[in-house]
């Protein structure tokens, strides 16, 4: 495994594993899977429904809490309704602090809620406090206004949704980059059959999936790929034995075509999803 140091001294993993989606028996068993796999950091949300059934599968797996660095988001109403919902998350997830906790989305009273998300990390119960899906307009906004710099945004990222220009921002901040979708949700914008990443796969004796998670991690963007298959599990984690050179960064880098699948806010479902809220 490889880390990332946030801007608060915290060492994180630089590779997760996500559990959008998952839910009951299929959740609680794809985290044991992945934990005994060797992943040591676990993406939830409160939004996800499945913190309970996460906090199943990391006693699954018999592995220590401390071994482990679990990440979940908060989806807020309010500054009281952040600090009750943290407290909620921590029960169902069987445990007395957080690793990472993220404000889901910049929907609502970001600001009240982040405040309530200082005061967690004042008391010790969240380790490092974040953001997700925050446009470098209301990162910058949240920074000059606020007295702890988040240490990570949380943003789809993946070969066609670089976000480069984002990057310059974050790097600015010293805010870590962490990709939500690094596999496009499942080949959904066919970056599979890309044909330098194909070529790549050739080269390494890997799958375009292995390629696409190392091209991001070597451009020290964290992943929480997700997956219920345990030889998918597997695959994903197998990317630290190989490296692309300069030059197929370089090739890479060129395929971005900045378009998001869902992290865009002028996409219709992004909308509608904020309205249920
Ligand atoms: P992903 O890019 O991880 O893709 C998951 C899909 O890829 C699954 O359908 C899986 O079957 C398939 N897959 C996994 N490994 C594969 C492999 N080796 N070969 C072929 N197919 C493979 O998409 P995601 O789950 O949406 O994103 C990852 C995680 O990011 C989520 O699970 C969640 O934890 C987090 N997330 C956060 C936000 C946010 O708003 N902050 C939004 C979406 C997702």
């Amino acid at each position: 495994m490889e880390y990332l140091t946030l801007n608060n001294g915290v060492n994180m993993p630089i590779l997760g594993f996500g559990t959008f989606m998952l839910s009951g028996e299929t959740c609680t068993n794809s985290v044991a899977n992945a934990i005994q796999a060797g992943y040591r950091m676990i993406d939830t949300a409160e939004a996800y429904g499945n913190e309970k059934e996460v906090g199943d599968g990391i006693k699954k797996s018999g592995i220590e809490r401390k071994d482990l660095f679990i990440v979940t988001k908060v989806n807020f109403k309010s500054y009281e309704h952040t600090k009750e919902t943290v407290m909620k998350s921590l029960e169902n997830l069987r445990t007395d602090y957080i690793d990472l906790m993220l404000l889901h989305w910049p929907f609502a009273n970001y600001y009240a809620a982040w405040r309530g998300l200082e005061e967690l990390y004042a008391d010790g119960k969240i380790k490092a406090i974040d953001v997700s899906n925050f446009e470098p307009d209301q990162l910058l906004d949240l920074i000059a206004y606020n007295k702890i710099v988040p240490a990570v945004n949380q943003i789809e990222t993946n070969l066609y949704c670089q976000r480069t220009d984002e990057r310059i921002w974050l790097d600015k901040k010293e805010v870590s980059h962490m990709a939500y979708a690094p596999l496009g949700q499942g080949n959904r914008n066919d970056m599979f059959h890309e044909p330098a990443v194909n070529a790549l796969s050739d080269k390494y004796g890997k799958t375009p999936a292995q390629i696409l998670l190392r091209f991001l991690t070597q451009k020290k963007i964290a992943v929480i790929p997700r997956s219920t298959q345990p030889e998918h599990i597997k695959e994903n984690i197998n990317i630290f034995d190989f490296s692309l050179t300069d030059e197929e960064m370089t090739t890479l880098s060129a395929l971005d075509k900045k378009t998001a699948l869902i992290g865009n806010p002028e996409t219709p479902e992004l909308v509608e999803f904020s309205l249920t809220w």
